[in-house]
Order: C-alpha cells, then sequence, then structure tokens
C-alpha cells in the first residue's frame, strides 16, 4: 500500500506468513529476524530490529513471550534505538499485560507510540490473512495503524486503552482452555463407549457444540496425532500470563488452573505439538 512503509520483526510459525501478507497488500516491508535464515525470500531485509524500524512509520513485533519482546524494543540494537518520533510500535505477540503497559511508557518517552495487538486464529489465521486482532492503545494511534492490521486479518477491534489487546486475549485463552479439554474428553468418552466418531462429529457440529475448535481439531484429537497448529507450550505461557492476571485481579479460575495442571504435565514430553495434544491425557487416563 503506497504511503506507509513497515518494520517487521519476528519470522516464526505466525510473523512470516503476516509479514507476507503485508508484501503481497503492497506495504513497503523490511523485515528482520534473530535467525537470519527465516529472512529468506523477503524483498527487504534489515540486520537488526533498530535498523528495521529507522524508516518505518509502523513497527510490528511478532516474537515468542515478554522476555522476548522486551528484547527486541528495548534489548542492544532494538526497536527503541532505531524509531523515529511519531512511529507506532505494533506488538502483536502474546505477552503479559501489565508488562504491555510499562512498554508504552517506555516507548511514550521517546515519543514513539504503541498499540498492543495480539491474535486469536492460529498459523491457519495467519497464512490466510483471517485473524482475529485485538487492540489496545489510543484511537488515532489504533485508526493509524488499522490498514496494515487489516491486510493480516479479517476482525480487528479496538477494545480501550494500552494493555486491553493482551486482556482480551487472556479472555480468549481461558474460553479455548475450556473448548480443548471439553473436546478431548467428548470425543474420548464416545470412542470408549465404541459409537461410529464420524456420525457423532456430524451430529454434535450442528448443535450447541458447534465450534470452530471442533472444526478445525476434532480429526486430530480422533487420530491421535497432533500437527501443528498451535503450540502446547505457547498456550501454557498464555494461560500463566492470564492466571497471574486473574490473581491480581482477585478472579479464581478453577477451569483454567484444571488445564494449566494437565498441560505443565504434557509439556515436557509434547511441548513442540498442538495444544489439541490435550487429548493423548485424556486418552492415556481412558486406556485407549
Ligand atoms: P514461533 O514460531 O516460536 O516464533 C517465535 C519468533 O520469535 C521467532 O521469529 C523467534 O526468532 C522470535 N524470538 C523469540 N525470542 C526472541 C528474542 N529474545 N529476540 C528476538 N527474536 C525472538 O512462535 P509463533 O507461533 O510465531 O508465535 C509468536 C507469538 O504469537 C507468540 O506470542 C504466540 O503466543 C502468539 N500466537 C501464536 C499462535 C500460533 O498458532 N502459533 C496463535 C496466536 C498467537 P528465531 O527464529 O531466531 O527463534
Amino acid at each position: 500500500m503506497a504511503g506507509l512503509s513497515v518494520g517487521f520483526v519476528g519470522l516464526g510459525t505466525m510473523g512470516a506468513p503476516m509479514a507476507r501478507n503485508l508484501v503481497h497488500a503492497g506495504f513497503d516491508v523490511t523485515v528482520h529476524n534473530r535467525t537470519r535464515s527465516r529472512e529468506e525470500g523477503f524483498p527487504q531485509r534489515a540486520s537488526s530490529p533498530a535498523e528495521a524500524a529507522s524508516s518505518a512509520d509502523v513497527v510490528v513485533t511478532m516474537v515468542s513471550d515478554t522476555p522476548d519482546v522486551q528484547d527486541v524494543l528495548f534489548g542492544p540494537d532494538g526497536v527503541a534505538e532505531g524509531a523515529r518520533p511519531g512511529t507506532v510500535v505494533v506488538d502483536m505477540s502474546t505477552i503479559a499485560p501489565d508488562a504491555t503497559r510499562t512498554f508504552g511508557e517506555r516507548l511514550a518517552e521517546r515519543d514513539v507510540r504503541f498499540v498492543d495487538a495480539p491474535v486469536s486464529g492460529g498459523s491457519e489465521g495467519a497464512e490466510k490473512a483471517t485473524l482475529t486482532i485485538m487492540c489496545g492503545g489510543e484511537p488515532d494511534d489504533v485508526a493509524r495503524v488499522r490498514p496494515v492490521l487489516d491486510a493480516m486479518g479479517a476482525k480487528v477491534t479496538h477494545v480501550g486503552p494500552i494493555g486491553s489487546g493482551q486482556l482480551t486475549k487472556a479472555v480468549n485463552q481461558i474460553v479455548i482452555a475450556g473448548y480443548f479439554l471439553a473436546l478431548a474428553e467428548g470425543l474420548i468418552f464416545g470412542m470408549k463407549a465404541g459409537l461410529d466418531m464420524d456420525k457423532v462429529l456430524d451430529a454434535i457440529s450442528a448443535g450447541m457444540c458447534r465450534s470452530a475448535v471442533l472444526d478445525m481439531r476434532a480429526a486430530n484429537m480422533l487420530n491421535d496425532t497432533y500437527p501443528l497448529g498451535f503450540k502446547l507450550s505457547l498456550h501454557l505461557k498464555d494461560l500463566g500470563i492470564a492466571l497471574d492476571a486473574a490473581k491480581a485481579l482477585g478472579v479464581e479460575l478453577d477451569l483454567a488452573g484444571m488445564v494449566r495442571d494437565i498441560e505443565q504435565r504434557l509439556v515436557a514430553e509434547r511441548g513442540g505439538e498442538d495444544l489439541s495434544v490435550l487429548a493423548s491425557d485424556v486418552r492415556r487416563r481412558a486406556g485407549l
């Protein structure tokens, strides 16, 4: 898109297809990734986050966790060193809401604007530019970066001030914790009862059970294979963020706590597999 140049930092499972979608949409995109080989195929590459930010109107960061966002923003050769006053930094990683507010304050000291914009929709959503994007920030800043977000997602919602995007993502992760475990328990129960599971799926997907999790992950659970997807280890990280925020708010989350315990049990062996691997634990305990 004419007029807006974008620096993009973090070309992992999510970031690489998101950055490609920005290139396809016509933005002037410069990418950087810590493991530089992942930049291959992109037309413009930068040697550091600072360099990627130096000529950008908008800088997108898409890395793993809170300390990683801190590294790419404020570490040596970080975005903060390179960004010009007035640049809007959009962090699309899923990280802690309180740290997000601190990052916004630190960037504001340099007249750099900040929007938190975590996503839902998995690697499929990143590839197809159908992500759900939840934003926190000043209305003018969100409006400024909206064309960039629209090129990566199908639904962009401005929820409130900085941190609101991450809090909304925590809501999302609390809810999907329940969906995944409930689907695993229902399907393993049905298998153990000897039902024809194709017919079961056909029946329940038309009623109240209907969900994206059922549509996209029931087959994994039935086949006992869990290709990525969304890594179990990343959901465990997200539940930790959500449970910490809930504790600070004085909200007890029994179901989310239970799922976190199961995930902790599984993560050493199967942390690189999709979150639907929760079914393997239910399956094992059912003797299947
Ligand atoms: P990923 O495939 O593991 O990629 C992580 C990226 O972050 C890589 O580019 C990695 O660089 C970079 N990185 C990590 N730590 C870094 C550091 N300290 N300094 C510089 N770069 C660093 O993860 P992902 O699946 O793309 O997820 C990215 C974010 O999106 C996470 O916050 C995740 O929770 C969120 N998310 C993921 C999904 C999903 O389905 N995967 C869905 C929604 C949201 P290297 O290549 O050098 O390792």
